[in-house]
C-alpha cells in the first residue's frame, strides 16, 4: 500500500517530551518505519519540523516538511494553506491508497484529502475534546472549534483507529456512533530500545543514581494533566531518606513552566533537591537505560488515551504505578504487573509505590510478567494490525458528511 499520513502539529522525528512532542510523534515515527519495512510506502506531511523540505528517511519513507512559519495568522488559516499545499502533492501522486490522519488539525487536512481527491480516510484522534472536559479540564479558545471539526470528521471518516478500549467507548458515548469502522490497535514499543535487564547497576551508574537507593521514574511532558507534581508530592509522602525521583521530559503545553516551578518547589521546600534528578527531554534510545534503573515507574496523569510510558517500563521489567484511567487501565494489570490507584492522592500512590518497594520479590515477579505483556506488543504487530484494517478500506460516499452539503 501506499500511505499518507498527516502530523501537522508534532513532527514525529523531533525529540519528544517537551512541547508538542509526544507520544504521538512516538507513534507515527514507529508506525510509519515499521510500515516501510514490511514493503508498503509512506509519505508523512507535516507543518512542524526544523527542517522545511523532502526528506528521506529510509527506503519508502519520506517526511515531507511543510514550513508554518507564518506564526501571525491565525490557526484555522494556517491548516487551511497547510491543506493546500498537502492536497497539492497528494494530488500529484497517482499511487496514493489512504490517507491517515493524526490528530484533530490534521484530520481537518485528510477530511478534505477524502473530499476533494475522493480518498479513503483513516484517523487516530490521540485525544479528544470532549474526553478531556468529561474529566473537568477547562475549555479553551479553541474547544468549540475542535469538537466540532471532531464530530464532522466521525461523520465522514471510513476508518477510526484508537489506540485503547477507553477511547473507543469515549468515542462512541461522546460523540455518538462514527460512521466508518471502529478499530482498536495498540501502540507497541522498540524491543531493540525497551528490553529487561538482569542487574540494574549499570543502568544506574550510567545515569549517576546511587546503586542501593529506591529510584521512582517518572517520563513525559511535564504539565498538571500528567501529573508531574503529584509525581514528587507523591514520592515525598513515602518519607523515605534512601529515594530518588527521577524526572525525564519538560515543560508542555499552557501550564508546563508553572507545574516544572512546582515541581522544583515542592523538592526544595522538603529538603530533598538533592534527590530529585530533572534531567530533561531525551531521545527515546536512551530511556531504556532509565526504565531499567527504576525500582518502579509512577504514572499519575490525569487521564492518557494509551499511556506508552507504562508499556515501555513493563517491557524493560519495571513496575507501573498508575491512575486507573484510560488506556494506562488496559496495560497495567493490577497487582500482577503494578498497581491501579483511584484516587489521585500523594496518599494514595505512595501507599501503592511502597507496596511494590518494600518487597523485592513481588517487585520482580511483576517485572517478569510485565515483560512478558509488553513482548507481545511491538510496534510490528501494530503496524499489522493497522494494515488489516487498512486493507479493504475503500472512501465511501460523501453524502452523509455534514461538509458535503
Ligand atoms: N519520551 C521521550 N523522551 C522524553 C520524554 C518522553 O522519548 O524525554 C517519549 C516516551 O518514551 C513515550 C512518549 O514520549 O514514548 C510519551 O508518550 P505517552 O503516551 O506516555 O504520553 P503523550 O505524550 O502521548 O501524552
Amino acid at each position: 500500500m501506499h500511505i499518507a499520513m498527516i502530523a501537522y502539529h508534532a513532527s514525529p522525528f523531533a525529540t519528544p517530551g517537551a512541547g508538542a512532542n509526544g507520544g504521538m510523534s512516538v507513534y507515527v515515527r514507529n508506525l510509519a518505519t515499521q510500515l516501510a519495512r514490511s514493503g508498503h510506502e509512506v509519505d508523512i506531511f507535516t507543518g512542524a519540523h526544523d527542517v522545511p523540505g523532502r526528506h528521506r528517511i529510509e527506503p519508502g519513507l519520506w517526511l515531507h516538511a511543510l514550513s508554518d512559519d507564518d506564526r501571525e495568522r491565525d490557526l484555522t488559516r494556517r491548516v487551511d494553506h497547510f491543506a493546500e499545499r498537502v492536497l497539492e502533492a497528494l494530488d500529484r501522486s497517482t499511487s496514493i491508497d489512504a490517507v491517515h490522519a493524526n490528530y484533530w488539525l490534521s484530520a481537518v487536512v485528510a477530511h478534505s484529502a477524502k473530499h476533494e481527491l475522493g480518498l479513503p480516510l483513516a484517523v487516530t484522534f490521540h485525544t479528544l475534546e470532549r474526553a478531556k472536559l468529561r474529566l473537568g479540564q477547562p475549555p479553551s479558545h479553541l474547544t468549540e472549534a475542535r469538537v466540532y471539526q471532531e464530530q464532522r470528521v466521525l461523520g465522514c471518516a471510513d476508518l477510526i483507529v484508537s489506540s485503547s478500549r477507553a477511547e473507543a467507548t469515549w468515542l462512541r458515548t461522546l460523540y455518538g456512533p462514527p460512521r466508518g469502522q471502529l478499530v482498536v490497535v495498540e501502540p507497541g514499543i522498540d524491543p531493540a530500545v525497551f528490553s529487561p535487564t538482569l542487574s540494574r547497576g549499570p543502568a544506574r551508574r550510567a545515569i549517576g543514581v546511587p546503586p542501593d537507593a529506591s529510584v521512582i521514574l517518572w517520563v513525559g511532558r511535564i504539565q498538571s494533566l500528567k501529573g508531574t507534581a503529584l509525581a514528587v508530592a507523591s514520592w515525598l509522602e513515602l518519607d523515605d531518606p534512601r529515594s530518588h525521583l527521577v524526572v525525564v521530559g519538560g515543560p508542555s503545553g499552557d501550564d508546563g513552566d508553572r507545574e516544572f516551578a512546582e515541581v522544583r518547589r515542592l523538592a526544595e521546600d522538603a529538603g530533598a533537591s538533592d534527590r530529585l534528578h530533572l534531567v530533561g527531554p531525551r531521545p527515546q534510545i536512551e530511556l531504556g537505560t532509565y526504565y531499567r534503573a527504576a525500582n518502579l515507574t509512577l504514572v499519575p496523569s490525569e487521564s492518557e488515551t494509551f499511556g506508552l510510558v507504562a508499556l515501555e517500563s513493563l517491557a524493560c521489567a519495571t513496575p507501573v504505578v498508575a491512575t486507573r484511567t484510560g488506556g494506562l487501565a488496559e496495560i497495567v494489570d493490577d497487582g500482577r504487573t503494578g498497581a491501579l490507584v483511584d484516587e489521585r492522592t500523594p496518599r494514595a500512590f505512595a501507599d501503592r509505590m511502597a507496596l511494590v518497594l518494600r518487597d523485592p520479590v513481588v517487585a520482580r515477579r511483576m517485572g517478569e510478567r510485565g515483560a512478558r505483556r509488553a513482548r507481545g506488543r511491538t510496534w510490528a504487530h501494530t503496524a499489522n494490525d493497522f494494515l488489516t484494517s487498512l486493507a479493504d478500506l475503500s472512501a465511501t460516499p460523501l453524502d452523509a458528511c455534514a461538509s458535503c452539503a
